[in-house]
């Protein structure tokens, strides 16, 4: 929007507990189409499992085989392993810096993005580990809405709880409220 800036949307599923927030998945979306999703191979899967919310509303939509495939897939398994978006933290990290800082100062959007913003800086360990050029603060699409009287939020047709198609989402009202700043 701005010359030299791009815009990122963004959205992260993950357990918290009052006092933690483990990273379970990522997904980015920039302005100019580029896409990121990654899910956490560290995820810590016991306590998820225990967590009725989680396991009926964030898991189904992580990475699954389907039809014949899914036979393959041991029952015990939380999501496949073997998808290519199941990766290490530190590659995570990796990918995740690459990915924002590549191409211009990255601005970072996100919808009630509070937790999502430590979850994403903790990629790298503490504030001051924070890769040069990373934002220190994610913009909240709740305070965009707020100064645009009666802007209706447009629904989410699918994929809820998928990383990627909420950050997909969260792009699409931003795209609108643009369109009527
Ligand atoms: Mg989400």
């Amino acid at each position: 929007m701005v010359s030299g800036k791009k815009v990122y949307a963004y959205d992260l599923e993950f357990l918290e507990d009052g006092r933690t927030i483990e990273l379970i998945s990522i997904g980015i979306v920039c302005e100019d189409g580029r896409e990121y999703y990654a899910v956490s191979s560290e995820m810590p899967e016991k306590r998820i499992r225990k967590h009725s919310w989680l396991m009926e509303n964030v898991v189904p939509a992580l990475p699954q085989r389907y039809g014949d495939a899914r036979n393959q897939l041991p029952a015990k398994w939380l999501y496949d392993y073997h998808d290519p978006a199941v990766k290490r933290r530190d590659r995570i990290a990796f990918e995740v810096g690459e990915f924002l800082l590549s191409d211009g100062e990255p601005v970072l959007w996100a919808d009630w993005g509070a937790y999502d913003h430590v979850a994403l800086c903790q990629l790298w360990g503490t504030m001051m580990d924070l890769p040069s050029g990373m934002p220190m603060f994610t913009h909240d699409i709740e305070q965009a809405i707020e100064a645009v009287p009666g802007f209706e939020k447009p629904e989410q047709a699918h994929g809820v709880h998928n990383a990627l198609e909420d950050a997909r989402h969260n792009m699409a009202i931003l795209r609108k409220l643009w369109a009527q700043a």
